[in-house]
């Protein structure tokens, strides 16, 4: 009997690299389409309306169909519904859809020394000198004054232009170079660059000609005038797309990957499941890298409102259904730098490769804002992955005091649904162009898949 505990690597445990190479290649071309909460919204509803899931409106659902429901554009819910009753607990997963980014501020555009200049504010936890210099491409969506909507996106397509922040010159940067690493770049220095042409009219002499001329292209374009732009929800996203990184190919780079890697392997193992006996709910959260705040982030009723109507709906208690069901908060962890190893505890820090990652709890200072999984709730979620062959560790967000992070799983189970944290390794977490390793999303996938197949 074999009593040393030993980490375990995905390719060693006779997993088939063609199975996960195959498996990559559908989530590098999710990456390359969803950016942004709403735009994963848009391809969920498109892909499990073609898959036959029924748009959920709060009937009473059959075992062994498949719904889902979309809460104000930014929020996914995929159901399967199980043979048993939903008072006997539900299986849920929770990933979120939003990632860091570059808002732009409400009054954006403004002219400086004859350039177009456009101002942003950052959204989640960046790094912010790694914004500059960086191809960016603008997203979002525009109601204009009379209601009509529109949808913006430049600079995702070969033939599209780009944006771009600026970086000081190593030649006139040795003052910037003594700022410490946090102010390197400031907040109020994250200004894209958006053009350069002045409009010219006739005999007119106009004031902020670039802007205008800019203002011109927007309305031509779009049908917007400037005061639209003080309503809208406008973001600059990295424009690069996800690639296979290393000799080996063993690795995705892309933006994004906190945690459009849970959402996309959550949503493929519910997906592939068939008649589960428990129901089944994949989650696609947003706000989560702002602290899950407001209407569609998770510490807003929503889920409450929309498990309440389910059990309304199936005739049971809603106090059975959360008391009951166990969820995992699909979020992704820091996976170990060798480069950086001071900032890890090598013996409770996720390894590239070495499959999905239980994490019992998040948080920074003795813990703190973390739910803290029960052993029960790990012990169990463990025994379901040794039982179905599923590449698994454990993992910590770091030493000690180094720093720390929290994700959706605290304000689930602030509902009494028991959580665990259960998701994919990422090195430069946060940053423009984040990696993973193809062994462990395709595991992720493996492991949500048998976590919702489990009885
Ligand atoms: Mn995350
Ligand atoms: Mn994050």
């Amino acid at each position: 009997m074999e009593l040393k505990y030993n980490g375990k690597n995905v390719y060693r445990e006779g997993v088939s690299a063609e199975e996960i190479n195959l498996f990559c290649e559908g989530y590098k071309a999710f990456l390359d389409k969803g950016k942004t909460e709403r735009q994963c919204a848009a391809l969920a509803e498109k892909e499990l309306e073609a898959l036959g899931f029924k748009r959920y409106t709060g009937e009473k659902m059959i075992p062994g169909e498949k719904y889902y429901y979309i809460y104000k554009n930014k929020v996914v819910a995929a159901i399967a519904a199980g043979r048993k009753g939903i008072e006997e607990g539900i299986s849920l997963i929770a990933a979120h859809i939003d990632s860091p980014r570059l808002d732009l501020k409400p009054n954006p555009v403004y002219e400086d020394s004859d350039i177009c200049m456009i101002k942003t504010h950052y959204y989640g936890g960046v790094k912010k000198y790694q914004w500059t210099t960086v191809p960016l491409m603008l997203t979002g969506v525009i109601v204009k004054g009379n209601g009509e909507k529109v949808e913006v996106s430049i600079g995702g397509r070969d033939e599209d232009p780009v944006f771009y922040i600026s970086d000081l010159l190593p030649h006139l940067a040795s003052s910037q170079m003594d700022r410490k690493l946090k102010d390197g770049i400031k907040g109020e220095e994250l200004n894209v660059i958006a053009g350069t042409v002045p409009y010219i009219s006739d005999g007119e002499e106009i004031q902020k000609p670039v802007k205008e001329n800019i203002l011109h292209i927007l309305n031509e374009m779009y049908g917007i005038i400037e005061e639209d732009l003080l309503t809208a929800e406008l973001t600059f996203v990295p424009a690069l797309r996800a690639r296979d990184t290393g000799f080996d190919r063993s690795m995705v780079a892309a933006y994004g990957q906190d945690d459009k890697v849970c959402a996309y392997t959550s949503m493929k193992a519910l997906e592939d499941i068939e008649n589960p006996e428990k129901t089944c709910i994949c989650i696609w959260a947003d706000k989560e890298e702002i602290g899950s705040m407001g209407v569609t982030g998770m510490q807003s009723d929503f889920l409450v409102n929309f498990l309440g109507r389910m059990a309304e709906s199936e005739n049971v208690s809603l106090y059975d259904v959360l008391d009951n069901s166990v969820c995992l908060s699909a979020d992704v962890d820091a996976a170990f730098d060798p480069t950086y190893r001071q900032v890890y505890d090598q013996n409770n820090s996720a390894r590239l490769g070495g499959g999905i990652i239980l994490t019992k709890y998040t948080g920074a200072r003795g813990k703190s804002g973390t739910s803290d999984a029960a052993c029960e709730t790990a012990a169990r979620v463990r025994k379901i992955f040794n039982d179905n062959g599923v590449v698994w560790q454990i993992g910590e967000l770091g030493k000690v005091d180094e720093g720390g992070g929290g994700t959706v799983a605290q304000f689930i189970a602030n509902r009494g649904i028991d959580t665990i944290d259960c998701g994919v390794g990422v090195i430069s977490m946060h940053a423009p162009y984040e990696v993973t390793a193809k062994s462990d999303v395709y595991m992720a996938y493996r492991g949500y898949r048998a976590f919702f197949e489990a009885e």
